[in-house]
């Protein structure tokens, strides 16, 4: 009874061929050889390849900071706190123009009544 055989072939999952070992990447750690054949490992990757750069148009818009796709927990914090400051700045700032346009108004009553 043969105990582990040494094949010399193996089948691609892709394209079902059985091919000799030479004609697959052996799969470093495993020592096994890779699911697919040379060529249809290649295709596969352009392939893939292909599709990705679809899926995601590079050149239409600029890449942009995601607050919640930043994983690292402190980085994220920072860009929150970021974010919240510039809010708090604006607002600041809206409302200093509000209260001058008020005493510019009232300045302007003053002088009209008095
Ligand atoms: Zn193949």
């Amino acid at each position: 009874m043969e105990q582990n055989p040494i094949k010399t072939t193996h089948i691609c999952s892709y394209c079902k061929q059985e091919l000799p070992l030479e004609n697959f990447y052996i799969r470093k750690g495993k020592q096994q050889p890779d699911n697919y054949c040379k060529e249809c490992r290649r295709i596969k990757t352009l392939v893939h390849k292909k599709s990705k750069s679809t899926s995601r148009p590079k050149n239409n818009a600029p890449q942009r900071v995601v607050i919640t796709s930043v994983l690292d927990r402190e980085e994220r914090m920072r860009l929150i706190l970021q974010a919240r400051q510039k809010v708090n700045e604006s607002i600041a700032r809206k409302k200093r123009m509000v209260a001058e346009a008020e005493m510019k108004a009232m300045d302007a009553i003053d002088a009209r009544d008095g």
